[in-house]
């Protein structure tokens, strides 16, 4: 008999929104994967963060939590997003390693051991990498694909593509974890950030059984749109640069102009009349500013988001 031997503790860490069906399928599938541990190194516990769903999400939750001691919940006041459902998980968890997975079952469970073996050969991050799923959008895919080259060109951190949220920490790496202050935030980015030992492992992308996918494209959309200006400045001194050339070409065709009408015979310098030379190079300029001022506006929002400093969610209530 070994009594002194210490189970180790892994929590497995799911954000929901509007998966009052999915909470328990997923429950009775993790049950299942748990049992094949019985009596082996490892105890689990599951918590779940209801992320202001509309559904009675929180009803499946509590009920679970009632029946079963290691089920735990926080109950967000509102929707407050996947990236800081998840983020309060991270918070929130005790394991010595944790699990994050989605409720909607498109994270295969059957994985875990999976992961858990790689933890064990000293792995501190292991990343779920998504095989293809036949379900997404032509133009989810295309985005993705633009969205990983590009933060790749741009960024300080390496994004491996196709990785998941779907992965397993280590209790170093979600201390780590835990010192980050910015509300705008993608997971998984500032896990890369961390660096640590990683290991990958590949997986099939189920279809969703209940409920449909929140991130539609255009939520998608603003997720990277806020991964590139968090974790890069290159898309300012894109805006900068580009007027600086715009202004150079400008400067020096309107100087040509300027020589072909007062001084010399230049070609082409008179196929335009003055008002149509003022014009386009009026609404060239005004595109380019706005641009400049867009791009500028998203970078401050990014600054006044952080600076307020608000709370990252508020909790109606929790089991811990
Ligand atoms: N989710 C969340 N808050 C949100 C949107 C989604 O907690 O605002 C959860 C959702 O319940 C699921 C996971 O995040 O467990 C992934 O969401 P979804 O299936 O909508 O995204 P996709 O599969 O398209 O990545
Ligand atoms: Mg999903």
């Amino acid at each position: 008999m070994e009594f002194s031997r210490r189970m180790k503790k892994i929590s497995i860490i799911i954000p929901a929104h509007n998966e009052e069906k999915n909470i328990p399928l997923v429950y009775a599938e993790l049950q299942d994967v748990f049992a094949k541990y019985a009596k082996e190194k490892y105890v689990f516990d599951i918590l779940f963060i209801n992320d202001g769903s509309a559904d009675d999400t929180i009803g499946a939750m509590e009920k679970l939590a009632n029946l079963d001691e290691n089920v735990e919940y926080i109950d967000f006041s509102r929707n407050f997003g996947k990236e800081v459902a998840t983020t309060a998980g991270l918070n929130n968890c005790k394991g010595d390693a944790c699990i994050m997975l989605d409720a909607d079952l498109q994270h295969p469970v059957e994985l875990i051991p999976e992961f858990i073996a790689a933890w064990e050969k000293g792995a501190e991050v292991v990343v779920g990498i998504r095989n293809k799923n036949k379900s997404t959008g032509i133009l989810k895919k295309i985005g993705s694909a633009i969205f990983y080259k590009t933060i790749n060109k741009i960024a300080e951190v390496e994004i491996v593509p196709n990785s998941t949220d779907y992965r397993l920490l280590d209790r170093i790496v979600i201390e780590q974890f835990n010192r980050f202050t910015e509300t705008n935030r993608m997971t998984r980015a500032l896990i890369d950030w961390l660096g640590f030992r990683r290991d990958f492992i590949n997986f099939d992308a189920k279809e969703r059984i209940h409920g449909d996918a929140s991130y539609n494209f255009w939520k998608l959309f603003k997720l990277a749109m806020n991964s590139f200006i968090s974790l890069s400045l290159l898309p300012l001194k894109l805006a900068g640069n580009l007027g600086i050339a715009i202004t150079l070409i400008s400067g020096v065709a309107g100087f040509y102009i300027l020589l072909g009408k007062y001084f010399f015979r230049t070609p082409f310098a008179s196929t335009f009349s003055d008002s149509e030379n003022l014009a386009i190079l009026l609404l060239f300029l005004v595109g380019i500013i706005l641009m400049s001022i867009g791009l500028l506006a998203l970078y401050i929002a990014n600054i006044h988001g952080e600076v307020i400093n608000r709370p990252m969610y508020v909790v109606r209530k929790k089991k811990l």
